[in-house]
């Protein structure tokens, strides 16, 4: 599926919903997170909606592959390259995952200690 009418992330990637956004590429979008857990907390998605980890095509190996050529661009914007970050991919709720279109999340500027919570 493309995209699904009832997913909070495809809306923010069709400028349905507003999101605070800051990296943008024919396949992948990423937004600052609305409840941030560090003081960079981004959010990369693709724009063709993949609702887990599980639902992964081999075709969409390429998008899945964008997410960390985002991340790391991000990162380095964030000024995170050296100092380090965190990328994040829940899959379904026993891992936390609350918004059913896969997303990455790069977390940085903070201490992080392992393993996580
Ligand atoms: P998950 O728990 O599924 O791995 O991550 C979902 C993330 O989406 C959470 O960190 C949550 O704060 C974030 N989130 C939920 N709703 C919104 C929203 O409407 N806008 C933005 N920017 N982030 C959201
Ligand atoms: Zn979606």
């Amino acid at each position: 599926m493309t995209s699904n009418p009832d997913c909070l992330f495809c809306k923010i990637t069709a400028g349905d919903i507003d999101a605070d956004i800051i990296h943008q590429t024919d396949q992948v979008v990423g937004f600052r997170d609305l409840n941030p857990q560090a003081p960079t907390h981004v959010l990369i998605v693709p724009r063709r909606h993949i609702p887990t980890i599980n639902d992964i095509a081999e075709s969409d190996a390429a998008v899945i592959g964008q997410l960390f050529v985002a991340a790391k661009e991000i990162a380095a914007e964030e000024g995170l390259s050296e100092p380090g970050y965190r990328v994040i991919m829940n899959c379904n709720a026993g891992a936390g995952q609350t918004v059913f279109h896969v997303h990455l999340h790069l977390l940085g500027g903070r201490p992080f200690t392992w393993p996580p919570g």
